[in-house]
């Protein structure tokens, strides 16, 4: 009968050099490389005089590490004794690795570090099984009852480590919810563009970076012409559907770190960092061009829709205003809705 890894223990470990035990499919492993972890097993190299001492975990506790918790080499290579100790419940301890056929042809017991002495304790967490630490040396040994002992101990502290490691990952969880939460108050659903309210929350430190800087930036309000009509004419479905468009074809013309705003009804936001007023105006006018070419499909018919478009430009410094930013720039905006629609019109700021 095969024995199973959860059976050796030191009081029976002998009965390994009689098993052949096979050990393909080991798991990928971690050790975390954290202060708090290296304290334990120094703390178990200087107790039990061995020459190695060290934490393995399997995939669920690594979820609770970030990515520099770990020292990043391919574990795999070195999980023979501890892959096979993880999977048991009880501590897993074998004397003499060369005694035993599996563990003798292994490559930490043939070649560096020439492992001769192997225990591993298991460490649980809520009845799972999450790893070992463990303890190896160069040197057959036997471990006493009360160094088993003092081992479990250690064992426990590390578990009230990753009970820790938990906690603080569930904290890191809870606080991403709660950002995805308030990023998802501040998007627009309609457009998937940021809404109003983003205005307090991405825009200051847009600014602040300029300022930093010293680049300017300019600031666009869009608005569709005669949207009424629209919306009078074909329903409010179809108003949506404009709203969208126009929304689609400015995130088209624009550079991806650019930001669009759905300031209101079938009202835009725009803000380009790093962007002159000359170039403020040429993208002003390829989104008019762009908007006025596209054709929009609804209720059978091909609608072409025109918006007019207020620019204002600056450099800014730390007594700009973004609410004077937009100001100006809507009040270009009423000057392009004054004087016919369908065009952009510069208001220069200050
Ligand atoms: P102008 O050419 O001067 O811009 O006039 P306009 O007809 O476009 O009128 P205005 O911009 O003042 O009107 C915007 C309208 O948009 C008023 C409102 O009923 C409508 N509206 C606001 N939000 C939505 C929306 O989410 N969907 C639809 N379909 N209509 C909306
Ligand atoms: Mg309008």
């Amino acid at each position: 009968m095969k024995k199973k890894p959860g059976n050796i223990t030191k009081e029976n470990s002998s009965l390994l050099n009689e098993e052949n035990i096979s050990l393909n499919s080991m798991p990928f492993i971690f050790s975390p490389n954290e202060g708090r972890f290296e304290r334990i097993t120094d703390l178990a190299c200087k107790f039990f005089q061995v020459n190695h001492a060290k934490i393995s975990l399997n995939e669920s506790a690594r979820k609770w590490f970030s990515e520099t918790a770990f020292s990043g080499e391919d574990e795999k290579a070195k999980v023979y004794f501890c892959g096979y100790a993880i999977n048991s419940k009880e501590p897993v301890i074998i004397s003499d690795t060369t005694k035993f056929p599996d563990f003798s042809k292994e490559p930490l017991v043939l070649n560096e570090p020439g492992i001769r002495f192997y225990a591993g304790y298991p460490l649980n967490f809520e009845g799972t099984n999450l790893g070992t630490l463990c303890l190896m040396d160069n040197e057959p040994r036997h471990l006493k009852d009360n160094e088993l002992d003092i081992l479990k101990d250690l064992a426990a502290l590390v578990e009230d480590e990753l009970r820790i490691s938990k906690m603080d990952a569930t904290q890191a969880d809870l606080m991403k919810q709660l950002d995805d939460a308030r990023r998802e108050a501040l998007i627009d659903h309609l457009t998937e563009s940021w809404n109003r309210r983003a205005i307090s929350q991405v825009l200051p430190s847009e600014l602040e970076r300029s300022i930093r800087n010293n680049t300017p930036v300019t600031v666009m309000m869009v608005d569709i012409d005669h949207f009424k009509e629209i919306n009078d004419t074909y329903g409010h479905d179809a108003g949506d559907l404009v709203i969208k468009e126009v929304s689609r074809q400015i995130k088209n013309t624009i550079r991806p770190h650019d930001i669009l705003i759905r300031y209101g009804g079938d009202e835009f936001l725009l803000f380009f960092e790093d962007t002159t007023e000359e170039t403020g105006s040429f993208l002003g006018k390829r989104i008019l061009n762009q908007i006025k070419k596209t054709q929009i499909q609804t209720c059978g018919l091909s609608l072409q829709i025109d918006i007019s478009i207020g620019i204002t430009s600056l450099i800014p410094d730390k007594n700009t205003e973004i609410s004077e930013i937009i100001k100006t720039a809507d009040a270009a905006l009423y000057c392009a809705k004054k004087e016919g629609k369908a065009c952009a019109r510069i208001h220069t700021f200050g």
